[in-house]
């Protein structure tokens, strides 16, 4: 268990033990969701991948400011920085301003988020709360030469810092290749070379969404947010910056290069961390196929690929039981036995509740071996986290730790044949592992109506039987739940004791 964790560089491209630089201080930096529509199982895993690394590392001790944007601003429709804001699209589509869309969809996503157990992070800023520092970034970099001004518009010169440093570091692409791929595309003609990106833009007459700037009213770049946010909140060198693999690029590789040709010359982050993608059948989940799925849809069932509603605590469950950086595949089978896992596991939380060790158990000399192969079962669990998060190792493991839980429930092993140390180590590994770092919390099961209905019952029965010590058990039993029992001529009710 003293064993570090270790995490997956996307820079480095190999796995790495987790240093941070300011030890017991650990600054996290995550892209948010974009704010102009509901979301979707993607954006689920994203922020359930990236709340276990938070927790996880709030478990090991660190002190972790978790910074997780939210893109209010500027993110235009395809890669080109070209096409219409999507959030100005749905305000036009929807006769609302701007900031109500962003407002209404921040406003689910955070209730989604809440459902699935997703800690808030500790700073939440806003791209539209942050232009007067994307401002001072931009001319950072126009005045390092590695920017230039088209008609109001700012455009990051990548041939230029490419001189000195690289261009596709992190995504591992070179220019050259590159320079083969990219279509010259349309509204490009402002750009010395396809593969420049715009730092700011300036707006056309019918742009909502604009700032003043020395350069124009406009709005910033779509990758420029996060250069300049995760700056101000964690400084020009910080520990984590994560994402979805779809962002590594261009939009990683960007914030490097804008990092880069800033005043501080650095990465910005040391970790590059990326979570893989959601698939249908094989195919990417997304808003362009049309074949994603909305978190709503999947907590009420409704929508075509869906036999039945899952709940929050099975969709999490189903993106923990695979490994981040595997894709995960989608399918009602897979969230079915994602259900059973999960349900496995909280029966396993009620068990360990009953289970004490007694206070004489000196009476059996304690297992050696048995203690010594549940020692390692515990620590198997934190192995599987170490290892570059692998959360599907450690639910792997935590099944292993219930097969002597149950045991130990159903009499197969005895208390005594354990030593205080070890039963303490099982109960304390599996709750923290299930509730505090995976952060799997118990769900309301049925109708507490139908519950209820069955009890009055029972009261009814004994009432006939008169059987009034039953009768009486029933009451004082309901009102310590706080439910009165009336009976009436129509019948036997029940209400809130008041
Ligand atoms: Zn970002």
């Amino acid at each position: 268990m003293q064993q570090k964790l270790n995490l997956y560089n996307t820079l480095t491209r190999k796995k790495e033990e987790f240093e941070p630089l300011h030890a017991p201080l650990v600054g996290m930096y995550v892209c948010g969701p974009t704010v102009y529509g509901e979301p979707h199982l993607g954006h689920a895993r994203s922020a359930v991948t990236f709340d276990v690394l938070y927790r996880y590392l709030k478990y090991q001790g660190y002190k972790v400011r978790y910074v997780r944007n939210i893109t209010d601003v500027g993110h235009l429709e395809n890669d080109a920085d070209e096409g219409e804001d999507k959030i100005q699209k749905r305000a036009k589509l929807e006769h609302l301003e701007p900031m109500e869309v962003v407002n209404h969809y921040t406003n689910i996503y955070h209730n989604e988020m809440q459902k699935l157990n997703v800690l808030q992070p500790d700073i939440e800023p806003r791209a539209s709360g942050h232009i007067i520092e994307q401002i001072a970034l931009i001319q950072e970099i126009l005045d390092n030469g590695l920017a230039y001004v088209v008609n109001g518009s700012v455009y990051f010169d990548v041939l230029a810092y490419n001189k000195d440093r690289k261009y596709g570091k992190l995504s591992g692409r070179n220019i050259e290749d590159l320079i083969g791929n990219t279509r010259t595309l349309e509204g490009q003609d402002e750009k010395r070379a396809p593969f420049d990106f715009a730092l700011w833009k300036k707006a056309s007459p019918s742009h909502i969404m604009r700032w003043p700037s020395p350069w124009s009213d406009g709005f910033p770049g779509w990758h420029l947010e996060c250069s300049a946010m995760s700056r101000k909140y964690l400084g020009t060198s910080f520990d984590i910056h994560g994402g979805g693999l779809d962002l590594m690029f261009p939009h990683h590789e960007c914030e490097i290069a804008q990092n880069q040709a800033s005043c501080d010359h650095s990465d910005g982050a040391r970790y590059w961390v990326h979570n893989n993608m959601i698939t249908v059948n094989g195919q990417k989940m997304g808003k362009s196929l049309g074949n994603f799925i909305n978190l709503s849809e999947l907590f009420s069932g409704n929508h075509e690929m869906l036999e039945q509603a899952y709940s929050p605590m099975t969709i999490r469950f189903f993106i923990l039981q695979a490994h981040y950086r595997s894709t995960l595949d989608f399918s009602n089978e897979a969230l079915q036995a994602a259900r059973k896992g999960y349900t496995k596991l909280m029966n396993g939380l009620r068990v360990l509740k009953k289970l004490e060790y007694p206070k004489d158990a000196t009476a059996v000399e304690p297992d050696a071996k048995l203690n010594e192969e549940l020692q390692k079962l515990a620590q198997d669990c934190f192995r599987g986290l170490n290892d570059d998060l692998n959360t599907a190792k450690t639910i792997a493991s935590l099944f292993n730790l219930l097969k002597k839980i149950n045991s130990l429930h159903l009499g197969q092993i005895k208390m005594e044949q354990l030593s205080r140390g070890t039963f303490d180590l099982m109960r304390d590994t599996f709750q923290e592992l299930v509730l505090h770092v995976l952060g799997l919390q118990e769900e309301s099961i049925g109708d507490m109506d139908e519950v209820l209905n069955l009890v009055l019952g029972f009261y009814k029965e004994a009432k006939e039987q008169k059987a009034y010590d039953k009768v009486d058990t029933i009451r004082a039993e309901l009102k310590k739940q706080g439910i009165a029992i009336k009976d009436m001529k129509t019948g036997i009710d029940w209400a809130y004791e008041e």
